[in-house]
């Protein structure tokens, strides 16, 4: 991965923000982008560079096309190329089928799914060009075994499944790899919120009885991006403590 350079979107916290730290462990320049938290960024930025990396910050709500577009653009401006991208930035908006606005609905699946789209076409626009590139989309377990209340969410994590198996049969023959990463229950500001019950069903639904760390997804998606991957594309892997089995 040395000389490699990578953007994270939602790179400011969570499993985000792990991620651009193993990415700048294994040696790539890294672009962290974010919505609106932008100390949370700097710190992360700061992280990839205490790591020996170069790191900058990058503001964009991926929610539109052309901030999307924009983003791309700046990250190949700033460091001249674009290997990597990881689409990690996402919401959730939890409201049973009955009751949820649709509003939230369109937010979720904007964010989620079409900003992983959009960005996905930004990049593979160059990635085709250098005949290089490694594409890795955040899913859930919820995308693959569905959850009540998160009907909109769900949608968008299995939206994520079709357009990875897409377009990394699209994508295969200029070298670039699509693949997915499905995470369980991780330690982050997203779970954080869940009521005290939830977490607690949650926790009995894992065979391994604890959450995972945003640096288990991180390693998982540092192999997808990463040299030793190059024969694997448009594959899901479970980052989830045996829940989804
Ligand atoms: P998190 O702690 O809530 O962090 C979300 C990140 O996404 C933040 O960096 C945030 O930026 C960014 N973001 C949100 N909306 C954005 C937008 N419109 N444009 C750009 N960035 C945006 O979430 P997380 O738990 O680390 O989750 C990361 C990814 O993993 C998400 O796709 C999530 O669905 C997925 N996932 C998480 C879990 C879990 O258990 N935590 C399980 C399965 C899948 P700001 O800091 O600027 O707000």
């Amino acid at each position: 991965m040395e000389g490699s350079v990578a953007l994270v979107t939602g790179g400011s916290r969570g499993i985000g923000r792990a991620i651009c730290a193993e990415l700048a462990r294994q040696g790539a320049a890294v672009a962290v982008n974010f919505a609106g938290n932008s100390q949370a960024a700097e710190e992360t930025a700061a992280l990839c560079r205490q790591l020996g990396a170069q790191a900058e910050v990058f503001q964009a709500d991926v929610s539109g096309p052309e901030a999307c577009e924009a983003l791309v653009q700046a990250v190949i401006d700033r460091f001249g190329r674009l290997d990597i991208l990881v689409n990690n930035a996402g919401i959730t908006r939890d409201g049973l089928l009955m009751t949820a606005k649709e509003e939230d609905f369109d937010r979720v699946l904007d964010t989620n799914l079409k900003g992983a789209y959009f960005c996905m076409k930004a990049a593979a626009k160059r990635m085709m060009r250098q005949r290089y590139g490694r594409i890795i989309n955040l899913s859930s377990v919820v995308g693959l075994r569905g959850n009540p209340g998160q009907t909109g969410y769900a949608a968008s994590k299995a939206g994520i499944l079709g357009v990875t198996k897409a377009a990394a049969k699209e994508l295969a023959a200029r070298s670039i790899t699509v693949n997915a990463v499905a995470p369980g229950f991780i330690d982050t500001d997203m779970t954080a919120v869940l009521p005290e019950k939830a977490k607690q069903a949650m926790l009995t639904s894992i065979p391994m009885g604890k959450p995972g760390q945003p640096e288990d997804v991180a390693r998982a998606v540092a192999f997808f991006a990463g040299p030793d991957s190059g024969y694997v594309t448009g594959q899901v892997l479970c980052i989830d403590g045996g829940m989804a089995v």
